[in-house]
């Protein structure tokens, strides 16, 4: 048996509110049982994966297990944008199919997402208002805006250019030199959404949740331990994202990465009224490992996601997190000189992760071993689209969706640590230095 190392730890730090969840109690798994399929992670793959498999077939038996409860993870600790248009424009513009399969699998989560949001009345604040992606530097408009503006008029796709002063007037600050709006990108409180997705899984899926899987064996049977039983499976998906490297499949391909988020308090009614603008808003930035991403929510916070780092061993400390925040209320301050007195509420970390060339690790990644993630950032969308189809792949459902998610290809080979370790690191410092001007 594989032994994991590494679990996913929790600060219940979350500032995105949460339901009044229908499973009050955790479920855990108490004993010794066999499922024709096992889902191990429950977040955006995790949950998409489970609910598919039961449509596929509706009569096999289906275990969703979660190191921790449903809604702690990454999945409840991201900024909310479901994004659909593709992200990577310097190479989309290369390979404008490879943009295309990009944006029908971003599109089809999205769809997927919103049918059970509305089927069963998440509350997960859904708005589907777009985004403005915006650039503070000449050097990220011309690096980044004309070549998105370049792709999204190859694609056919409608967008809006907006100078200093049109941004203004849609943010109600200063602070960027130009953007541009896209329309199809869903704003959401991820915490609610999944959520709200656990709780209207169907019967058949059983979900444990406080349930780690502390070893897992492959042959001569699929067998996953937990603290207080195991799981024999005919199949299993690992839907575990960065932590994938631990269930031993995608050795020195994935790049784990943490990120950090702030929220502030609710604004007032005075303080609402002094940022002029929309009511709400969403921005990301023309670079995401400097630029900060940022929203104005529903319930009138102000969103700050910014600092990103390399974390090898998966695991970042609690001190950076506290220079963290007071970074944020800085970055806050500098952009929000009409909100002095507000504050930053919550500052959280979670994490996620990359591959050097932006591919999914998906697929049938050892006999009977199926894998949905790596998602590059964007997993709200991505993440859904790989669970759902490596439900379909498991299931042997025709989906043409398979051959857009195959012809991402696998996350390239790293080299070993710890040449892989200084080499990520200088490559961060060389973005964050070349960027600078985009924070
Ligand atoms: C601060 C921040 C902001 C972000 N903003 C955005 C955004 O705006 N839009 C966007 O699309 N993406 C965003 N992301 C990225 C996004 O959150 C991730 O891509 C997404 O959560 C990946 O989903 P997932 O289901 O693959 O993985 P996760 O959400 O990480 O779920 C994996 C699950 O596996 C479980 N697990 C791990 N090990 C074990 C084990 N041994 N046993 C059992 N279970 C285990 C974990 O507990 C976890 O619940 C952001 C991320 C962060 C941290």
């Amino acid at each position: 048996m594989k032994a994991i190392q590494v679990f996913p730890d929790n600060d219940h730090s979350i500032g995105w509110a949460s339901l009044r969840s229908s499973r009050l109690l955790a479920s855990t798994l108490q004993s010794d049982i066999e499922v024709d399929y096992l889902v191990v992670g429950a977040g955006l793959a995790g949950l998409a994966a489970a609910r598919r498999l039961a449509e596929n077939e509706p009569t096999a038996r289906i275990a969703l297990v979660d190191a921790e409860r449903v809604g702690e993870g990454a999945h409840a600790r991201n900024s909310g944008f479901a994004i659909d248009i593709p992200h990577n424009t310097s190479s989309m513009l290369l390979n404008l199919e490879q943009a295309q399969r990009h944006l029908r699998l971003a599109r089809a989560a999205l769809q997927y997402l919103e049918r059970q949001v509305s089927a069963y009345g998440i509350a997960c604040d859904w708005e589907k208002i777009g985004k403005f992606h915006a650039a503070v530097s000449d050097q990220g408009i011309n690096g980044v805006l004309k070549p998105t503006q370049q792709l999204l008029q190859a694609l056919g796709e409608p967008y809006e250019w907006l100078d200093q002063a049109a941004l203004q007037k849609k943010v109600g600050f200063t602070h960027f030199k130009a953007a541009i709006y896209t329309p199809g990108t869903v704003l959401l409180n991820p915490r609610t959404l999944t959520q709200g997705l656990v709780d209207n899984l169907p019967n058949q899926v059983q979900v444990y949740e406080n349930s780690p899987v502390m070893a897992i064996s492959y042959s001569p049977k699929i067998k996953a331990q937990t603290p207080a039983g195991s799981i024999v499976a005919h199949k299993v998906l690992l839907a575990v994202n960065a932590f994938a490297e631990q269930f031993d499949v995608l050795k020195n391909r994935l790049v784990p990465v943490v990120a950090y988020a702030s929220l502030t308090r609710p604004l007032t009614e005075t303080e609402q009224n002094e940022l002029e603008g929309l009511k709400t808003w969403g921005i990301t930035p023309a670079n995401a490992f400097v630029g900060v991403t940022m929203r104005r929510t529903p319930d009138q916070r102000l969103l700050i996601r910014q600092n990103m780092a390399y974390v090898p061993n998966l695991q970042s400390d609690g001190q950076h997190k506290a220079d963290v925040a007071q970074q944020h209320q800085r970055l806050f301050a500098a952009r929000f000189p009409m909100l002095p007195e507000v504050t930053i509420q919550h500052t959280w970390k979670g994490i996620m992760c990359m591959s050097a060339n932006m591919a999914p690790g998906f697929g049938e990644l050892k006999p009977n071993v199926f894998g949905a993630v790596c998602h590059n950032g964007v997993g709200l969308t991505r993440g859904t689209i790989a669970g759902l189809l490596a439900a379909d792949l498991m299931t042997q459902r025709d989906n043409p969706l398979l051959d857009d998610m195959h012809a991402l290809g696998l996350p390239t080979p790293l080299p070993p640590r710890p040449v892989l370790d200084a080499g990520v690191r200088a490559r961060l410092r060389w973005e964050a230095w070349q960027h600078r001007l985009e924070k």
